[in-house]
C-alpha cells in the first residue's frame, strides 16, 4: 500500500512497525459546537484510510481524542478557551456543552458510517498524563516558566518546524509581534496554563506549577503515547493542524523520547465554501443535520467525499451534492435488484475478481477513492456478469467505501413515493380488496403515469421508480 507522507511530501510504500498490525492516532474534534462537514470531511477521510489498511491485511489500532480542554481560539496561544467562550455565550457549564457535542458528533459519526475508533480519550481524563509528559520535558531542559505558564522553548531542539517546513532563521528573527511577551521564541507555546492567564476558567487542575489547565498539544502527545507507544505508525488531521498543532506535537514528543515518534503523517485537505475552507469562526458553516433537514442522506454527503481525492480541496455546493445524491441512489436502485435476482455469489468468477483487484489497486494508491468509484460503476454497467457476482464484488468494495449497500433495501424501498403515491397505493390495495379490479388498473396506469411500477410483494404492494 501506497501513502503520502508530508513528512516526507512524497508518496511511500507503508511499512508497519510492527508486521501486520497498525497504530493510527488521529486527533478529534474540539466538542464546543456542532462539527461542520468540512471537519467531517476529514474524518470519513480517517474511516477511509483505516478501512483501506484493513483490506491490505493490517489489523489497525484506530485511537482519537475529545478535546473538552485547553483549544485556544488563538493558535498563538492567545484568545480564550473554546469551551469557556461556548459556556460563557450559552449560560451552560463546560461540562455540559463537552457532553452534549460529544453525543452529537457520534450521532454524525454513525450516519456516516464511520467505525468507532478503538479508543476515544478525552483530554480531561489525562491531566495527569500530561503533566508527567511535562514533568519529563522538564527534566530534559526543554521547558520555562514565565507569568505562571510552563513554555516548551524550541530552541531547546535542532530540528523545530520540520513537518511544516518552517524557516528557522525567520522563526529566531523575531520580526512577527508576539502578544504574549512572556514567550523567549515567538514560536514558544504553552504547555501549562496556570490562573494567572485566563483567570476565571472553569476547569483547572492541581500541579507542580500550580492550579491550572494544559495547553492544547500536549493532550495529543501524551495520549496518543499512552494507547499506541512512543513510536507509532500514522497520525493524521486536517492540514490546517501541519504549521502549528502537528508541529508542536512533534517538538514536545521527540524531545521527550530522544527519538523518532511517528513514520507516517497524513493530512486530509480543505471542505471549501466559495473560495474559502468551511470554518467555525467564519460563521457561514453547514452541519450534517442541515443536510438531513433539506431531505439528503448523510451517506450522500460520505459519497460526495469520495467523489474528491483527500489531498485536494472539494469545494461543497448542493449542486454537487444533488449529484452524489443521485448517484448513491442509482448505486442503491441496482443493488435492490440484483438481491432481488440473487444471493451475492460465494465464488466470484474472474471477471468480478478482475474488477475488485482494479478496485483495491486504486485503494492502495494513496486511497484513489475516485478511481475506486469509477471501477465499482464500470462494474455494475458490465452486462456481461451475473446479478450474483455484482452484488459480491458491490459488497466487497463496499467495505472500504461504507455506503451501507448491504441495506439498501431496507433503507429504500420504504422510502419510495411521496405521500401522495402512497395513499394512491393504499386505494389500489383497497380496490383489489373489494375486487373492484377496474379500478385497481386505473391507479396501476396512474402511478406509472408518475414514474412507478406496482410491485405485490407477501407483505404487501410497494412502489418501484422506473429506471
Ligand atoms: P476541530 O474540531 O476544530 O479541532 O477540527 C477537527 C478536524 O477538522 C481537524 O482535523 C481539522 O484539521 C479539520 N478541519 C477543519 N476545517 C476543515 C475544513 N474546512 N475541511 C476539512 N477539514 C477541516
Ligand atoms: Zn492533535
Amino acid at each position: 500500500m501506497k501513502l503520502y507522507n508530508t513528512m516526507s511530501r512524497s508518496v511511500e510504500e507503508f511499512v508497519p512497525i510492527v508486521p501486520g498490525q497498525v497504530s493510527m492516532y488521529c486527533c478529534g474534534p474540539t466538542v464546543y459546537n456542532y462539527a461542520h462537514i468540512g471537519n467531517l470531511r476529514t474524518y470519513i477521510f480517517e474511516d477511509v484510510l483505516k478501512r483501506t489498511l484493513e483490506r491490505a491485511g493490517y489489523s489497525v489500532k484506530h485511537v482519537m481524542n475529545i478535546t473538552d480542554v485547553g483549544h485556544l481560539t488563538g493558535d498563538g496561544d492567545d484568545g480564550e478557551d473554546k469551551m469557556e467562550k461556548s459556556a460563557r455565550e450559552t449560560g451552560k457549564s463546560v461540562w455540559d456543552i463537552a457532553a452534549f457535542y460529544t453525543k452529537a458528533f457520534f450521532r454524525d459519526e454513525e450516519a456516516l458510517n464511520i467505525i468507532r475508533p478503538d479508543i476515544v480519550c478525552k483530554a480531561t481524563d489525562h491531566i495527569q498524563d500530561m503533566i508527567n509528559l511535562i514533568k519529563r520535558l522538564e527534566e530534559g531542559g526543554h521547558t520555562y516558566t514565565a507569568g505562571g505558564n510552563v513554555y516548551f522553548s524550541i530552541d531547546s531542539i535542532s530540528d523545530y518546524g520540520k513537518l511544516a517546513r518552517l524557516n528557522i532563521e525567520d522563526l529566531k528573527s523575531g520580526a512577527r509581534i508576539e502578544i504574549d511577551s512572556n514567550k523567549k521564541n515567538p514560536k514558544d507555546f504553552v504547555l501549562w496554563f496556570t490562573n494567572s492567564k485566563f483567570a476565571g476558567q472553569a476547569m483547572t487542575w492541581d500541579s507542580p506549577w500550580g492550579r491550572g489547565y494544559p495547553g492544547w498539544h500536549i493532550e495529543c502527545s501524551a495520549m496518543s503515547m499512552k494507547y499506541l507507544g512512543e513510536h507509532f505508525d500514522i497520525h493524521c488531521g486536517g492540514i490546517d493542524a501541519i504549521p502549528v498543532h502537528h508541529t508542536n506535537e512533534i517538538a514536545q514528543s521527540e524531545a521527550a523520547t530522544g527519538k523518532t515518534w511517528v513514520n507516517y503523517w497524513c493530512h486530509g485537505e480543505f471542505l471549501l465554501m466559495g473560495n474559502a475552507k468551511m470554518s467555525k469562526s467564519s460563521g457561514g458553516f453547514v452541519t450534517l443535520p442541515d443536510l438531513e433537514k433539506k431531505g439528503y442522506d448523510a451517506l450522500d454527503y460520505r459519497y460526495f467525499c469520495l467523489t474528491g481525492h483527500y489531498r485536494s480541496q472539494l469545494r461543497f455546493s448542493f449542486e454537487a451534492l444533488d449529484a452524489a445524491k443521485t448517484a448513491r441512489e442509482g448505486l442503491c436502485d441496482r443493488i435492490v435488484g440484483y438481491k432481488k435476482e440473487s444471493a451475492p455469489s460465494e465464488n466470484p468468477s474472474e471477471e468480478a475478481r478482475a474488477y475488485m483487484k482494479a478496485f483495491d489497486d486504486a485503494m492502495f494508491s494513496d486511497l484513489g477513492a475516485p478511481q475506486a468509484l469509477s471501477v465499482l460503476w464500470k462494474m455494475v454497467k458490465d452486462a456481461s456478469l451475473s446479478a450474483a457476482d455484482k452484488l459480491a464484488a458491490a459488497y466487497y468494495m463496499d467495505d472500504v467505501l461504507g455506503l451501507r449497500l448491504r441495506d439498501a433495501e431496507a433503507s429504500r424501498s420504504d422510502v419510495v413515493g411521496s405521500e401522495d403515491d402512497l395513499k394512491l397505493l393504499q386505494e389500489r390495495t383497497e380496490a383489489k380488496k373489494a375486487k373492484d379490479f377496474k379500478r385497481a388498473d386505473e391507479i396501476r396506469d396512474e402511478l406509472k403515469k408518475r414514474g412507478y411500477n406496482v410491485k405485490d410483494t407477501p407483505s404487501g404492494a410497494i412502489l418501484e421508480k422506473i429506471v
